[in-house]
C-alpha cells in the first residue's frame, strides 16, 4: 500500500479536505476602504465623495452610475441607496504633506507604505490609513478624526467655521452596526421629507386655478380694468380669415372695437397709407382672391 521507496502515505495527503477560506488580511482590507473608490474599486482621487452611509467614492464614478442605473456593472449593490446627486456630498478633504503621491513609486521597486495615507485630519494630524476613525459633517462636507472633535468640543467646523449640530457628524467607514445605524436614519430622513412634501405641495388641478386666477388679476392691474370684464380677443385679427374675404378683398372682418381702439389714430387716415405697401401675407390653404385690375 505504499508509495514507491517505502514511504506510508498518511491519511491528510490521501483525503481532500474542505476548502480552505482565504483569510484577507483584516488590515488590509479596512485600509483598501480608505484608499480605494467602493464603487470603481479604483484608487480614490479628488473629487471624493461620500453618501448617508459613509462610503468613500470617486465623484465621477458615482456620476456615471446615477446616469445610467440599468447598466450592468461589479458593485453596483453598495450604490443601490443612491437616488439621485443630492444624495451625495462632495468631501472637503485636508492633503497629507508625507504623501508624495503615485510617482514616487512609478519603478515599483519601492515598499509601498499601506499607513501612509492621502488625507490627514487638519485638527490633530492623524492619518485617514483606516486605523483611526474619522467623520464628516452633512452641512459643509469637512473631514475630521474621531479624536479632534472629543479633544475639540466645538459647535463650529474645525476647518470653514460652519456652524452644525451632532447629527450633523456620520462617520465614514463605519462599522457593520454604524452602517446599519446611518441606514436607519437615511431611511426616516426620506419618510420624514416625503411626508412634509405632501402636505405642503397642494393638488395639481389647485395650482393651476390659482395660477390662472393671479394671471387675470395681473393683467387687469396692468390694464387698469376689472378683471371680470377683460377684453374679448379679435375674432378676425387676419382679414384673409375670415371666410367672406376672398369673395371681396376689400372686406375686412367684422368690426372689432377692441382692436380698432388699440390702433394708432394715424395709420386709419388714407393719407399715410404707402401705395407700395406689402399686402398682408395671406394665409396657404385658403382659397386666392381675386385680384383687381386698376
Ligand atoms: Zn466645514
Amino acid at each position: 500500500m505504499g508509495c514507491d521507496g517505502g514511504t506510508i502515505p498518511k491519511r491528510h495527503e490521501l483525503v481532500k479536505g474542505p476548502k480552505k477560506v482565504e483569510k484577507v488580511d483584516k488590515n488590509a482590507a479596512l485600509a483598501a476602504r480608505w484608499k480605494y473608490c467602493a464603487l470603481s474599486t479604483e484608487k480614490l482621487r479628488r473629487p471624493i465623495v461620500t453618501c448617508d452611509l459613509g462610503r468613500l467614492y470617486n465623484k465621477d464614478a458615482v456620476i456615471e452610475f446615477l446616469l445610467d442605473k440599468s447598466a450592468d456593472r461589479p458593485n453596483s449593490e453598495v450604490v443601490s441607496h443612491l437616488r439621485g446627486i443630492k444624495d451625495i456630498k462632495e468631501l472637503n478633504l485636508t492633503d497629507n504633506p508625507a504623501w508624495e503621491g503615485e510617482r514616487r513609486n512609478t519603478k515599483g521597486d519601492r515598499y509601498e507604505d499601506m499607513h501612509c495615507a492621502m488625507f490627514i485630519c487638519p485638527v490633530v494630524g492623524l492619518e485617514m490609513n483606516g486605523k483611526h476613525r474619522f467623520c464628516f459633517l452633512r452641512t459643509c462636507g469637512c473631514v475630521f478624526s474621531d479624536r479632534a472633535l472629543k479633544e475639540v468640543k466645538t459647535e463650529i467646523c474645525h476647518k470653514c467655521g460652519d456652524p452644525f449640530k451632532e447629527e450633523d457628524l456620520v462617520v465614514l467607514n463605519g462599522t457593520k452596526e454604524e452602517v446599519e445605524k446611518l441606514r436607519k436614519i437615511m431611511e426616516e430622513k426620506r419618510a420624514k421629507a416625503k411626508a412634509t412634501k405632501k402636505i405642503q405641495t397642494p393638488p395639481k388641478p389647485f395650482l393651476q386655478r390659482a395660477k390662472l386666477q393671479q394671471k387675470m388679476a395681473k393683467t387687469a392691474a396692468s390694464q387698469s380694468l376689472d378683471p371680470l370684464v377683460l377684453p374679448a380677443p379679435p375674432r378676425w385679427s387676419n382679414p384673409w380669415q375670415h371666410p367672406e374675404a376672398w369673395r371681396n378683398p376689400g372686406a375686412r372682418g367684422p368690426s372689432s372695437p377692441w382692436k380698432r381702439s388699440r390702433r394708432p389714430t394715424n395709420l386709419s387716415s388714407p393719407a399715410t397709407v404707402q401705395p407700395s405697401a406689402p399686402k398682408p401675407r395671406r394665409p396657404t390653404g385658403l382659397p386666392t382672391p381675386p385680384t383687381t385690375s386698376k
